[in-house]
């Protein structure tokens, strides 16, 4: 060992102070352990995502979750699992054969949970002096299932849980970035090493490891060896996650844990890439068209609720080139007059007398979406238009159509938006169990690693929207409260 290695010793060392590590580390220290929380960031900026997120949850009121939210959780687990494994998973989860417990998808009994935790999670975070409260939406039309959210957003959480943790003897080390995980003889996760600004190695010896420090979106190497090619366009949609650089879910592989969560997709949402704002989105193009820089319509701007559709879209906006669109509005988006809801951006659109200017100024090619529009246009039919409801106004003979919404822009001054796909957060992250305890690739649970939020991967496919600080809050507080019992075990 480097003789010049400062050690700190610890019963519970928390990786992140995000919603998940706030969690894990009042959850232990509350249990009796002495918890130290490594953070990357200064103090001014700690928390990652949870510090920028409004933190809207899928809840219909501190009791119940969303009618939907089981299902979606559900049908976005994984793909194309063999029905024998599936099978099998009706068993005890002790019985379940060891290459079901290390497989890629969300283990039903995970989900299962995790839904029914949420409640008791709530109640559990006002106890500590988190707020909750109702929420608006950036949409013309009401989402499809209730939402409510944490008063003043992840930041309140944030702010409330740290000097609650400092009480309970819980001690913070800013900028300090974990490294690699220290393991016994035996396996068992024991401590790790970590660095502070300078790069100088400092080692926290003593018990189990929470990792969560959020997944990979501030790491370009990671995004594109898994996300593919479009991940060079995909940045982090706050600042929140630039600090989010997957060492935690890299510690974990090594370490033998069995993958989990879908390496290849993200929570994608449209924003306006001129902005330096957090979440700058841009909703508002299933009133107007998307074109990519040839000026070629790809999709259908409104198959439904924009709530149920924007992450499928951003999503084919990243395989454009350069991986931008451009939405495309007449004047008569101003006679709609609480249109401004639906973007966040502090960038005015673009506008100008005509398309092809249009194109000049942001970058696409103005003529042949000029084409695209005529097109459009002509395809256009006469009917009720209502941007408050799925009005049916759709397109005849236009491939893709566009399916609501569809009405002539035929009125200048023309307006523009980029628009770029975010990385809200990236889903592939360790597979854990009930306990939050990392499950290696034997089917095992790695004694001594745990994972929660955004290092525990759990979402495949679309995103069940207003999900993700209740697994933080859901999967930490349980790390803690286990990783407690076992050093005291
Ligand atoms: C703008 C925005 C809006 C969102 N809206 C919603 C919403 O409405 N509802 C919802 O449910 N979810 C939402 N999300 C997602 C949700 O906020 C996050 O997924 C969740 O808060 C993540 O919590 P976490 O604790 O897992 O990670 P984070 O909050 O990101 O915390 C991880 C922490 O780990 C630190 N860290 C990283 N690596 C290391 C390392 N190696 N060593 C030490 N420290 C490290 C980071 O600096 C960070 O502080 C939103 C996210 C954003 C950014």
């Amino acid at each position: 060992m480097n003789k010049r290695q400062e050690i700190k010793k610890f019963d519970v060392i928390v990786v992140g102070c995000g919603v998940a590590g706030l969690s894990a580390a009042v959850a232990a220290a509350e249990a009796g352990a002495k918890v130290a929380v490594l953070e990357r960031s200064t103090f001014d900026e700690r928390g990652g995502n949870t510090r920028y997120t409004e933190a809207t949850l899928r809840m219909k009121n501190e009791q119940e979750v969303s009618g939907d939210f089981e299902s979606l959780l559900v049908e976005n687990s994984g793909y194309h699992v063999q029905p024998d494994f599936l099978a099998s998973t009706v068993l005890d989860y002790e019985n379940w054969p060891p290459l079901v417990r290390a497989s890629s998808f969300t283990d039903p009994e995970l989900i299962s949970f995790f839904v029914e935790s949420v409640p008791d999670v709530i109640a559990w975070l006002k106890q500590r002096g988190i707020r909750f409260g109702s929420t608006g939406f950036y949409g013309l039309i009401p989402r499809p299932s209730p939402r409510i959210a944490i008063a003043g957003g992840g930041l309140q959480l944030v702010e409330t849980l740290t000097p609650f943790a400092e009480k309970l003897g819980v001690q913070f080390f800013y900028e300090t970035t974990a490294r690699d995980l220290i393991q016994s003889e035996t396996g068992t996760v024991c401590g790790l090493i970590a660095s502070n600004k300078f790069n100088q190695p400092i080692r926290f010896e003593g018990g189990p490891v929470i990792l969560a420090c959020g997944g990979f979106q501030g790491n370009a190497e990671m995004v594109v060896r898994y996300i593919g090619p479009k991940g060079r366009y995909l940045r982090p949609i706050s600042r929140g996650g630039y600090y989010n650089k997957g060492e935690g879910i890299e510690m974990g592989l090594r370490a033998g844990a069995a993958p989990s969560g879908d390496f290849a997709e993200y929570h994608g949402q449209p924003i306006d890439p001129r902005s330096s704002a957090s979440e700058p989105i841009v909703m508002v193009y299933p009133y107007g068209v998307l074109v990519n820089r040839q000026g070629l319509r790809f999709l259908d701007e409104a198959p439904g609720p924009i709530d149920s559709n924007y992450e499928e879209a951003v999503r084919t906006v990243a395989e454009q080139k350069k991986g931008i669109a451009f939405c495309i509005l007449d004047d008569k988006i101003n006679r709609i007059a609480n249109w401004r809801r639906t973007v966040r951006t502090d960038q005015p659109p673009e506008s100008a007398p005509d398309i092809r200017t249009l194109g000049k100024r942001l970058g696409f090619d103005g003529d042949a979406a000029q084409r695209t529009v005529d097109e459009y246009n002509r395809c256009c039919v006469e009917g009720n238009f209502n941007p408050e409801t799925m009005d049916g106004l759709s397109t005849v003979g236009l491939t893709p159509p566009k399916s609501n919404y569809a009405v002539p822009l035929d009125t200048a001054p023309y307006h523009a938006y980029p628009i770029t796909s975010a990385n809200t957060f990236t889903f592939g992250g360790l597979k854990v169990n009930t306990n939050a305890q990392v499950v290696t690739q034997a089917g095992e649970a790695l004694v001594g690693l745990y994972a929660a939020g955004e290092t525990a991967g759990i979402y495949y496919g679309r995103y069940p929207g207003a999900t993700s600080v209740l697994r933080g809050a859901v999967l930490g507080r349980r790390a803690g409260e286990h990783a407690a019992a076992l050093i005291k075990g």
